[in-house]
């Protein structure tokens, strides 16, 4: 996994001291179309086929052609061949993290997507999954599973049927079937996460993708971290940093990757010519990144959120982000943050491309504002430009007061 975020970390025998691994020791363990060698290794991709099948069959994923195209042809970019042995999965979940199972699963959160800025970053965490795939990580990991008897009697559990309308999660389908098996791809040794570190720079660079967009996710997520602890007047503590912790902490791993990407680009320091594909992610992600957003703005994390449209912002605010920004100040609702949604509300529909909820939002503000004549224009533009909203009737009623 790319960052853990769900606590499972008093897991294993991790070592106290990480040796930083280079790209150059490593080789893949895996060629295309490669499957399990032994009853082991087996059982542990029958596990996954049948996780795989049940969130396939859930509505936990992002269905949209052109993310789904884009996420594949960056995959192919990077591996090659071996790509089409990878199946990935974007699911809704706003945690920032990715996973890779053993049978070529890849899970990616929306909340990872998210807070991507370019596509050399989506890269990078592609890069990262697919270096835990081809080192066989979680074979290994399996292998050091004490409970892992456990497992084998998993097809006969019934399982949870996943939801995202009824508050279930893909963790709680991959709990229904067996919790080993959930451990045994969120909880990769220290060891293994540098290894997947080192693997992904060296993807990077081959493709031509700034090797240096994988610090710059850690130095976003540290950075998020921050400003959500200060916003809630606590002092940042990096969790990680336990000793029963499985993963690097963030700050000794960013500063490994640091490093690590020095040494990769000093193998190719006249030739390489990097492009961070700035452009081309925005357009793939421009679609669903306001509803990826959302799910975000949703914890009611106002210091993380804001970040987040910050770090965003930097290449360029819009519509979206100036909504979302008062959706912030809405759900924080301390004193003065009612005016200041409202001016973020009046902001974003000033722009050419106007989300269509920034209309309601300006207009239930200028209502409440007294402003009735402008509340009342916006709310018809939103009705305009969503008419099949579920919500018509109220706005329609809110118009006629
Ligand atoms: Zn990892």
């Amino acid at each position: 996994m790319l960052l853990a975020l769900c606590g499972c970390t008093a897991f294993g025998s991790a070592p106290a001291v990480l040796a930083r691994v280079l790209p150059t020791d490593l080789t893949p363990l895996v060629v295309r179309g490669y499957g399990p060698t032994d009853s082991d290794e087996r059982g542990l991709w029958q596990a996954f086929d049948t996780l795989e099948e049940r969130l396939a069959a859930s509505n936990l994923l992002v269905d949209d052609p052109i993310l789904k195209a884009y996420v594949q042809h960056v995959t192919e970019r990077l591996l090659g061949d071996v790509a089409s042995d990878l199946r990935i999965y974007i699911v809704r979940n706003p945690d920032f993290n990715a996973s890779m199972a053993p049978n070529g699963m890849m899970i990616v959160h929306t909340g990872l997507l998210a807070r991507m800025r370019s596509e050399a970053q989506l890269a990078a965490v592609l890069g990262h999954e697919s270096g835990h795939y081809l080192r066989r990580h979680s074979l290994q990991q399996w292998r050091s599973v004490k409970t892992r008897t456990a497992i084998m009697s998993f097809v006969s559990l019934g399982g949870a049927v996943a939801s995202a309308s009824t508050g279930y999660n893909w963790y709680d389908l991959a709990n229904s079937i067996n919790n080993a098996l959930l451990l045994s791809i969120f909880s990769f040794s220290r060891e293994q996460e540098s290894e997947a570190d080192a693997y992904g720079l060296q993807l990077l660079r081959e493709a031509s993708y700034p090797p240096t967009a994988a610090g710059e996710i850690w130095r976003q997520v540290i950075e998020e971290r921050k400003a959500s602890a200060a916003a809630r007047n606590k002092r940042y503590h990096d969790t990680s940093r336990s000793a029963f912790s499985t993963h690097p902490p963030s700050d000794v791993r960013m500063n490994d990757l640091n490093e690590t990407t020095a040494a990769v680009e000093r193998v190719d320091p006249n030739g390489a010519h990097y492009d961070d594909g700035r452009t081309e992610w925005s357009a793939a992600i421009s679609e669903v990144r306001p509803t990826l957003i959302e799910e975000q703005i949703k914890l009611n994390d106002p210091g993380a959120s804001q970040y987040l449209l910050d770090s965003l912002a930097q290449d360029g605010w819009d519509s979206a982000l100036r909504y979302y920004e008062g959706e912030v100040y809405r759900l924080r609702d301390e004193p003065g943050d009612a005016e200041r949604a409202a001016r973020a509300y009046a902001t974003a529909v000033d722009y050419a491309d106007v989300l269509p909820e920034a209309y309601r939002a300006h207009g239930y503000a200028q209502l409440k504002a007294g402003n009735t004549d402008e509340g009342r224009r916006a709310l018809a533009r939103y009705l305009e430009l969503r008419p099949d909203a579920a919500d018509v009737e109220m706005v329609r009623f809110s118009m006629g007061q």
